[in-house]
């Protein structure tokens, strides 16, 4: 891929300028640091129709051509008066000469003591400023009566441009984009909105154990899971994921995987073949065809990764070369490819919520790692959250990551945790 900013800073520049950098013990936060300087936005922009922009990284800021509302306009059905006419100390009675409706204004002129009646979002007429809802009114013929003491001057209206207003900024670049801007962005009246293309980002599981859906499983060998979960966790991000299938623990092989993936995609995310024990050869061939490091990051669970780039330019893609086990690459996805990914889309991420929860048991930590334990919060009897481990938290146990509803976060230097401590926790809802 080739709309990225030139020259990027070499693995090692980068490795200069993180503190305390590493690799055989890396923190989390380091590595996060460091990964942080590694990619680089997208360049390309697209001019999308407001609904395709749902999830896209918005591209340059918004700024507001128009006031939103474009007028003053009343909040609520009732009646528009002068604020001043208000009497403090007994019932106002105003005549009512007219209404006006959301779409069909009242034009006219209002003399003292009137009102006009009128429906939410209809303008207000020249020189009335209130609006009574009309559940506190009591009509007499032609008259309106508003009781005292209900109403200061300016209730109930919304004054032109306090949702936007005319040159103010709507939204910035770099927004990835919600519900509530595609609403934004239709109340500027834009059709098209400019945004970053898309991330391609190509994955495959390595292993000569693993083996495809429709596959027999013979003896030793597993079902391929990764890709499932690395696809899911790549449709939520909103990127082109390109799944490359299994590939063999073949040099010839896995030099053909790396390069077709760095050829057609910004990232590239493998699954296994990472460990310090391993024998196969996909850390020999990372190296051969890029330029990579190989960490093992102090967390659990996780601990080995390979990060770089591949390929040769101008087909080079960033490298996440995740741990096999099924637990460590989801975690290892939320921690750092997550993040990464919104970056080089061109997003600004916000850091994530975390949730203060009580731990319903003692949970055994030992400084100096960060631990991502599967957890269940919910609500205790006394309405504060509470948060349960899911029992057995080896790296191989999918089904743990099933069962939570997010992760307890245990930082670097934490200890153990007592039985109704708080702990941080990342709800699983935002984040995936
Ligand atoms: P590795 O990181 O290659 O040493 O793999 C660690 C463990 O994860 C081994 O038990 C592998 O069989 C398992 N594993 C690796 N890749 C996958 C995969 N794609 N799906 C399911 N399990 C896997
Ligand atoms: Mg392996």
């Amino acid at each position: 891929m080739t709309d990225r900013a030139a020259l990027p800073p070499s693995l090692q520049e980068i490795a200069s300028c993180v503190s305390g950098y590493d690799p055989q013990a890396l923190p989390v936060a380091q590595a996060q640091d460091f990964i942080a300087r590694l990619v680089q936005p997208i360049q390309a922009i697209e001019f999308r129709p407001v609904r395709d922009a749902l999830g896209r990284v918005l591209a340059r800021d918004i700024v507001s051509a128009i006031d939103v509302p474009a007028h003053d306009n009343s909040a609520m059905d009732g009646f528009a008066l002068r604020g001043a006419e208000l009497r403090s100390d007994a019932t106002t009675r105003l005549r009512i000469v007219g209404s006006g409706l959301a779409g069909q204004n009242f034009r006219g002129e209002v003399p003292a003591q009137a009102c006009v009646r009128i429906t939410t979002g209809a303008v207000m007429p020249a020189g009335l400023d209130t609006v009574v809802p009309q559940e506190f009114t009591q009509l007499d013929g032609e008259h309106v009566l508003v009781p005292a003491g209900l109403l200061l001057p300016g209730d109930n209206r919304r004054l032109a441009g306090e949702d936007l207003a005319r040159g103010e900024a709507a939204l910035s670049a770099g927004r990835l984009l919600r519900p509530a801007d595609l609403g934004l962005l239709a109340s500027l009246g834009l059709a098209e909105v400019p945004v970053r293309r898309r991330l391609r980002v190509a994955f495959f599981s390595t292993g000569d154990e693993l083996r495809s859906i429709g596959e027999p499983l013979d003896a030793g060998c597993v079902y391929d899971s990764n890709r499932y979960t690395v696809w899911g966790m790549l449709q939520r991000l909103g990127v082109d994921a390109i799944d490359l299938g299994v590939v063999r623990d073949d040099p010839a092989a896995l030099r053909e995987a790396f390069t077709q993936a760095a050829a057609c995609a910004d990232a590239v995310i493998t699954s296994g073949g990472v460990s310090v024990g391993e024998a196969d050869h996909t850390k020999r061939v990372m190296a051969e065809l890029g330029d990579v490091l190989f960490w093992r990051i102090a967390m659990r669970p996780g601990r080995p990764m390979a990060i770089g780039r591949i390929g040769q330019a101008p087909h080079q893609a960033i490298l996440f070369g995740l741990p096999g086990n099924p637990v460590a690459v989801m975690v290892t996805f939320y921690a750092f490819v997550r993040e990464a990914l919104l970056r080089m889309a061109g997003a600004a991420p916000q850091p994530p919520l975390l949730l203060r929860a009580a731990s319903t048991t003692a949970l055994r930590k030992k400084p100096g790692r960060t631990e991502f334990q599967r957890g269940i919060v919910s609500r205790a009897a006394d309405g504060r959250w509470q948060v349960a481990v899911t029992g057995a938290q080896g790296s191989g146990i999918l089904r743990s990551m099933s069962q939570a509803n997010g992760m307890v976060l245990l930082h670097h230097e934490q200890g153990n945790v007592a039985a109704g401590d708080e702990v941080d926790v990342l709800p699983f809802d935002g984040l995936i």
